[in-house]
C-alpha cells in the first residue's frame, strides 16, 4: 500500500537519505524544510515545499492539501556548542516549532509521528552500552530540547490518539551508497566528514580533540552508524505504527554497539584515501567541551522489536561512502 509521508527536514543530512529510501518504496513523499540548514539540491526525492514550522498557516495548508499517513520529524538545530551560547534559538526552534506541528498533526487527525532524538539525551554515561533504560540527563541545552520533545511525546500518547517512536542516533555518517546523497554541513563539525575534507584539501588539517581520556589510546570512543541503516530504522517504525498499528511513544537506541576511537577512525580514514594518493595532516588538541571519553549503543530493543539489522556495519564501508561523496563535491572523482 502507498503512504503518504512528510518528512519535516527532508533537505538535511539525514532526512533526504530518507527521502530517498521512502520514495523507492513506493511511498509518497512531500518534503518540508526551510533551508537553513538543508540544501534544494538535495531534496531531489520528493516535493518541496519551502517552509519552517514556525509558520502556522503554512502547516494548516499543507495539511488541508495531503492527507498523511505519517510524519518523519528531522528539522532542528543541532549543534551543541551554539546551543550553550544561543539556547533561545534553540527552545524556539526545536520545542515551539515541534509543538506547532504536533498541534497541526492532532487537528487533522494524523496520528503516527517518528522524531528524531538523539545520544545526547544521556549525558555523561553511567554504564556502557547505553540501553533505552539508561537515565537521560542531558548536558547541554540540544539534548535537553530534544529530551523535552521525548516527554511531550509520552504525554501526548497518554492523553491523545497520538502515536510516536523516538529513534536516538549515536554518530550518524556514512553517504548514500549509489553516491547521490551526502553530508553537506555548514559548518562541518563531525569527525568523518573533517578528516575527509583534511585529505580532499578543502581543509589543512585535522585536529584530534584529547589524547588523554581514559581509553585504550587516549582518543574518545564513539558508534558510528550508517546514514541508510539509520534510515532503514525509520521504515520500520513507521510501518510499526501505520502497517502492525503499534501504539504509544516508543523509544529506541540506534547504533552498530561498537565503539571506535578518533585514532582507530583516523587510521581508517587514512587507508581508504591513500588508495587515491591522499593524505591527512592531523593536529593534537585540547579537549572539546562536553564529550564523554566512550559512547556507545546498545540497540538490542530495536533488533528485537522494530526487526531492524545494519547491514553498512563495518567502519570502513562507511568511510568509503563517504570519501565518494567528498570526492564528487571537490572534483576529484
Ligand atoms: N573530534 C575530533 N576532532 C574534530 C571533530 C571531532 O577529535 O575536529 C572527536 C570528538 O571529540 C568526538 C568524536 O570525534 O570524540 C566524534 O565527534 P563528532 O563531532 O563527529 O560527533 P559527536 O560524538 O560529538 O556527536
Amino acid at each position: 500500500m502507498k503512504n503518504k509521508i512528510l518528512i519535516v527536514g527532508g533537505a538535511g543530512y539525514i532526512g533526504s537519505h530518507m527521502a530517498k529510501m521512502l520514495a523507492n518504496t513506493n511511498n509518497e513523499v512531500i518534503i518540508l524544510d526551510n533551508l537553513s540548514t538543508g540544501f534544494r539540491h538535495l531534496a531531489k526525492y520528493g516535493e518541496l515545499i519551502v517552509g519552517d514550522l514556525a509558520d502556522t498557516h503554512l502547516l494548516e495548508n499543507l495539511f488541508n492539501t495531503h492527507s498523511f499517513d505519517g510524519v518523519i520529524h528531522f528539522a532542528a538545530n543541532s549543534l551543541v556548542g551554539e546551543s550553550m551560547t544561543n539556547p533561545a534559538k534553540y527552545y524556539r526552534n526545536n520545542i515551539s516549532g515541534t509543538l506547532n506541528l504536533l498541534d497541526v498533526m492532532l487537528r487533522h487527525k494524523v496520528k503516527n509521528l517518528i522524531f528524531s532524538s538523539t545520544a545526547a539525551t544521556f549525558g555523561e554515561p553511567e554504564y556502557s552500552p547505553i540501553d533505552e533504560n539508561h537515565p537521560q540527563k542531558p548536558i547541554n541545552t540540544y539534548g535537553t530540547t530534544k529530551l523535552m520533545v521525548e516527554k511531550i511525546l509520552q504525554d501526548y500518547a497518554d492523553a491523545y490518539d497520538f502515536n510516536s517512536v523516538c529513534l536516538r542516533y549515536f554518530n550518524a555518517c556514512g553517504a548514500d551508497p549509489e553516491g547521490e546523497l551526502g553530508e553537506c554541513h555548514d559548518p562541518e563539525t563531525h569527525l568523518i566528514p573533517l578528516i575527509l575534507q583534511a585529505a580532499s584539501g578543502k581543509r589543512e588539517a585535522i585536529t584530534v580533540f584529547g589524547r588523554d581520556y581514559p581509553t585504550d589510546d587516549g582518543t574518545c570512543i564513539r558508534d558510528y552508524i550508517h546514514i541508510n541503516d539509520l534510515c532503514s530504522a525509520h521504515a520500520l517504525a513507521l510501518d510499526s505504527l501505520i502497517n502492525q498499528q503499534k501504539s504509544g511513544a516508543l523509544r529506541y537506541n540506534l547504533g552498530n554497539g561498537a565503539g571506535f576511537s578518533v585514532q582507530q577512525v583516523l587510521d581508517v580514514v587514512q587507508a581508504v584515501v591513500a588508495e587515491d594518493n591522499c593524505t591527512v595532516q592531523v593536529l593534537s588538541g585540547e579537549r572539546r567541551a562536553g564529550d564523554p571519553a566512550v559512547l556507545v549503543a546498545d540497540a538490542q530493543k530495536a533488533q528485537k522489536e522494530l526487526g531492524w539489522q545494519p547491514i553498512f556495519n563495518d567502519l570502513e564501508t562507511i568511510v568509503r561512502h563517504a570519501w565518494a561523496w567528498e570526492k564528487q563535491l571537490r572534483n576529484l572523482a
